[in-house]
């Protein structure tokens, strides 16, 4: 390896392919090269090595997981009668209600054959996690729960039991989480993968940040630029690249152009601490067009505890505005829908349990009565009073008709001492990641914007929008699902597609 740089690692940049012609030679010399080493890469990486293919991985940061290694490890999965655990507990999972389910999950621009190869190959998937050692127990935890640590796999982590998603797929809990104690499943998982990606050949370099692309006249990418050591190299790439370096929720020109009702949110960007645009900032730079930048997964924890469930969200008007029994995820979509961003969580002495400290929900207003608490806020007299009256009514007969939430989470709010819990935007916490990214056929190809594949270059992950395109049908296990399942896909892709 020559050790003088061959030029400033300033000189490149994500958005700015380096010509072939202008690489001076080449250090390293493989068939794939992939770009970051969460779980979208380490699967990537382990498929082009099981075909065949020398691959090489670039990795920013001094070691593998990224932001998958804080994740809570949860894979959304079923189908095909139900995966072992999904059996082992009773519960039957016809393909049919999973790809229904996903396909409302992916919103009105669900990829309808992402979906499907999804849903057919969701059980053969999850046998490949357990192959490549990632330890998974047949325990199912019932309830609303989120990232519980205990060491149980089968979670309901989605929407499935709400309106509108019950009226089109029988529920069933799909979130299979780690066998580990504490909030360490992504770490698992993300670590289990890269130890196998390694064991099975894969040549890794840490500290070593991807620049830019190198692609040819023609537009074929031929390798990519990084920076080790403060030295500039280039990698060549015989069959392709595949950009697996994570979203863009640290870019903030990024997130200020693409999705600026977050400047409405605190700053509670969740990242490993590299999701700076830079994958699909390089899949741009030689036509890959990026779709859904607007999309972010968005959450409130307003449960545990889960007695909360029970109360209702108003708006700064007074006014209920959905389901509050669906996933978090959507809830809080709705909370950023609202106009003003004071929204109060209203719950009686029977319901009521102190918040958890992470969601940074504050008690705004006690009183003994709703106008009292009406009165408190500084509403309008009869505005909260009369949604609580109407709320009551309905819920005394176990229905909800404005909102359609479910009969076991429905109770009149009739119990004083009441209580307004501020769940406000800019205030308590809604931690959010980006969904939207490269546009790519479901093997990782990278899309232009008429649909044309970018010889060469391949994404998967959050640097791509997958099956996760709407934030309000995300449901907990849909990314790192998708960064594994089309992780494999494009490293298989890859390895089998050399650049004529
Ligand atoms: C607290 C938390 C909990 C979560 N829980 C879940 C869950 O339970 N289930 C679920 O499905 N999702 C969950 N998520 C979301 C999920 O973790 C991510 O969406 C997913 O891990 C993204 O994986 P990835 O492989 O695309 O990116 P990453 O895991 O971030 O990997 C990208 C890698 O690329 C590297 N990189 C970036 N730029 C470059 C560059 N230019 N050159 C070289 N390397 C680069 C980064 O350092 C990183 O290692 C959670 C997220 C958080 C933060």
């Amino acid at each position: 390896m020559a050790s003088t740089p061959a030029a400033n690692s300033e000189e490149f940049s994500p958005s700015r392919a380096c010509r072939l012609r202008d690489v001076p030679r080449w250090d390293f010399e493989s068939d794939v090269v992939v770009v970051g080493f969460g779980t979208a890469g380490a699967s990537a990486a382990i498929e082009a090595l099981a075909a065949g293919a020398r691959t090489t991985l670039f990795e920013a940061a001094s070691g593998p997981g990224g932001t998958s290694a804080m994740a809570g490890g949860d894979i959304y999965l079923g189908g095909g009668g139900g995966t072992p655990v999904q059996r082992a507990n009773g519960f039957h999972d016809e393909t049919e209600d999973f790809f229904r389910y996903m396909l409302m999950a992916g919103g009105p621009d669900a990829d309808e054959q992402r979906t499907r190869l999804y849903a057919d190959g969701a059980l053969a998937h999850f046998d490949w996690l357990r192959e490549q050692g990632v330890p998974y127990s047949d325990r199912y935890l019932p309830g609303k729960v989120m990232a519980p640590g205990t060491g149980d796999c089968l979670i309901w982590s989605g929407s499935e039991i709400a309106w509108p998603y019950n009226q089109k797929a029988k529920p069933c809990p799909r979130g299979h989480l780690p066998e580990v104690v504490g909030e360490m499943g992504g770490r698992l998982l993300a670590e289990t993968l890269a130890r196998r990606a390694e064991e099975a050949g894969l040549e890794t370099h840490y500290d070593a940040r991807a620049l830019a692309l190198v692609a040819g006249e023609d537009g074929r990418v031929g390798g990519a630029v990084l920076r080790i050591d403060g030295q500039v190299r280039y990698a060549r790439a015989a069959n392709g690249v595949i950009l697996c370096a994570g979203g863009f929720v640290l870019n903030r020109e990024m997130l200020q152009r693409h999705v600026p009702q977050l400047s409405r949110l605190a700053p509670d960007a969740l990242s490993g601490g590299y999701d700076d645009g830079s994958g699909i900032r390089m899949g741009q730079s030689v036509g890959g067009a990026a779709i859904h930048m607007d999309e972010v997964f968005v959450t409130l924890p307003f449960y545990p505890p889960a007695s909360h469930v029970k109360g209702i969200l108003v708006n700064q008007a007074g006014l209920r505005f959905t389901n509050e029994d669906a996933y978090p995820g959507r809830v809080a979509v709705h909370c950023l829908r609202q106009a003003g961003d004071r929204i109060f969580l209203l719950v009686d002495d029977e319901i009521f349990e102190p918040p958890t400290e992470l969601s940074r929900i504050e008690i705004a207003a006690v009183g003994q009565t709703w106008g009292e608490i009406e009165g408190e806020l500084g509403l309008p007299p009869e505005t909260l009073e009369s949604t609580v009256r109407i709320h009551n009514r309905h819920a005394s007969r176990g229905e909800d008709p404005l909102f359609h939430k479910t009969a076991e989470w429905l109770k009149p709010l009739d119990r004083p001492p009441f209580a307004a819990l501020a769940c406000h935007l800019g205030e308590a916490f809604y931690p959010y990641f980006t969904l939207g990214g490269l546009s790519t056929l479901p093997t990782g190809q990278v899309l232009t914007a008429d649909r044309e594949t970018v010889p060469g270059l391949y994404a998967a992950g959050r640097t791509c929008c997958g099956l996760p395109r709407s934030a309000e049908g995300y449901s907990s296990g849909m990314s790192l699902g998708d960064c594994t399942f089309f992780g494999r896909l494009a490293g298989r892709t890859a390895a089998r597609t050399p650049l004529a």
